[in-house]
């Protein structure tokens, strides 16, 4: 099996990648478990080591990674620049914690009692087409700084950066096997990590569907899992706010990556008070975002990822009340202006399902109480933006969104020093900040006495 990739802003065919086998999948799982013994005996520091001589190894190819991400992703290169620098800050940040997990020391009586964070051992990591690199890092670097070894699955569609990446963590000294990436199909190589029990986590960022399954399947074996989904995210404007300002940032709140964002605001609920004014002010900004060729410094939003894709976005145009568009380019390319569709009430599809697009729907709303509710009236729960100069306003609707990462006044993006994740069925278990790597370990607990 193999898969041929196609450039998103030309339409024009690229490299084809073979695809792992179940029987590949399975000789790697059994090349990382002896890979990771070796790595969890070698002394802290030098596993320290090896994680910065790897992020140096990815500093010394931000540029290459970047071109990568713009030919097979359609990102903007100055967006793609700053996911490959954010891969590397990943690698330096983890690298500190080798030597730092340190366990508890517990008073008890008749002894001492400490315990050890034990690494799983091997981690399948499944990442979708939307942040390949990015994304990838967040778990293979604190897996590999608890100890384990660790298999990445790209999507399907965007294999190339992540492939680099395990060519890079090979030239950087990290020992063969310990680091794999499985080009191939998530129904072969990603169910593989669920079924195969020498795998001990399974690391999913996708479709909610799809996670569910993973989840269901991970039963089985007892299989730790984290889960990153999909997301609904509300930015909500009060009356009180810096209007114009945040009508001026909603849309790179939401259009960035061509709305390709787990986290992208795709509900905008205004006070009906400056509902109007809102509006006024999202038009001119909206209509300059910069969509066209990827590789020109100035553009901001690229193309969409895929053909098919493209149709399933396209399809939420379907009586949708467009209230305006921005441009995109014509001719070849998955191409979509940026879009602001007024909600036909609460129950719209526009406003209740993740498009993955650049689609925008706008509500009003009346109280500080209907913002929450509305807010909230949906499975999702990862991201969300409140626009207010009351400072008690913001700490309350920061506190009454079920959400996992907020932003007062901003459309705060993420920092790889602090945790991610989501609420209800936008996930499972955090990424990122000060505790990932407890994450990739078990506690264990030892009692010895002092007689
Ligand atoms: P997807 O269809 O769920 O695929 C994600 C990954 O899972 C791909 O590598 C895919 O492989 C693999 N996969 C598919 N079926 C599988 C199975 N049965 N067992 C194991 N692995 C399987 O999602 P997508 O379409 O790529 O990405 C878009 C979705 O991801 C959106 O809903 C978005 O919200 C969500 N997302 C969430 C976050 C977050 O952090 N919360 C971040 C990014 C994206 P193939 O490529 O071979 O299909
Ligand atoms: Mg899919």
């Amino acid at each position: 099996m193999s898969y041929t990739l196609i450039n998103p802003a030309t339409e024009a065919p690229m490299e084809t990648i073979e695809h792992f086998s179940l029987e590949q999948t399975d000789e790697a799982i059994a090349r990382a478990a002896k890979a990771q013994k070796l790595w969890a005996a070698l002394n802290p520091a030098d596993r320290a080591k090896a994680l910065r001589d790897f992020a140096a190894a990815v500093d010394s190819s931000i540029e290459e990674l970047a071109q990568l991400e713009v030919r097979n992703s359609g990102h903007p290169i100055g967006q793609a620049r700053w996911e490959a620098n954010h891969v590397r800050n990943v690698l330096e940040y983890y690298s500190a914690s080798p030597e730092r997990l340190f366990g508890k020391q517990i008073p008890v009586a008749g002894g001492i009692d400490v315990t050890f964070n034990e690494p799983l051992g091997v981690v399948g990591i499944i990442t979708p087409w939307n942040f390949p690199m990015t994304i990838a890092s967040w778990g293979f670097a604190p897996a590999l700084a608890a100890g384990n070894a660790v298999l990445l699955k790209p999507a399907e569609w965007t294999p190339l950066t992540s492939i680099k990446l395990g060519e890079l963590a090979l030239e950087s000294g990290l020992p063969e096997g310990l680091f794999q990436v499985l080009p191939g199909k998530g129904s072969v190589v990603g169910n593989r990590f669920v079924t195969n029990k020498t795998v001990r986590k399974v690391v999913f960022t996708g479709s909610t569907p799809v996670g569910k399954q993973i989840m269901a399947g991970a039963a089985d074996q007892i299989k730790r899992v984290t889960l990153e989904l999909g997301g609904k995210s509300a930015n909500i404007v009060f009356a009180d706010a810096d209007v114009e300002k945040a009508a001026a940032t909603a849309p790179y709140s939401v259009f960035e990556n061509a709305g390709q964002d787990c986290c992208a605001r795709s509900r905008i609920l205004v006070e009906r008070k400056v509902y109007d004014k809102f509006l006024e002010h999202l038009e001119p900004a909206v209509k300059n975002v910069k969509v066209g060729d990827p590789t020109l410094e100035e553009t901001e939003v690229g193309p969409l990822v895929h053909k098919a894709h493209h149709a399933s976005v396209t399809s939420y145009l379907d009586g949708a009340n467009v209230a305006f568009r921005g441009s995109a380019p014509e001719g070849p390319g998955y191409w979509f202006a940026p879009t602001v569709v007024l909600a036909n009430g609460k129950e719209d599809r526009c406003f209740n399902e993740e498009i993955f697009g650049p689609i925008v729907t706008v509500l009003p709303f009346d109280s500080e109480a209907e913002a929450i509710e509305l807010a909230n009236d949906s499975e999702y729960g990862l991201s969300g933006s409140i626009w207010t100069r009351d400072i008690g306003r913001g700490i309350r609707v920061a506190r009454g969104v079920e959400s996992g990462n907020l932003s007062v006044n901003s459309h705060s993006s993420v920092r790889y020093n602090t945790p991610f994740g989501g609420f209800k069925q936008s996930g499972l278990g955090r990424e990122l900040g000060p505790d990932a790597p407890l994450h990739f370990t078990e506690e264990k607990n030892v009692f010895i006495p002092n007689d």
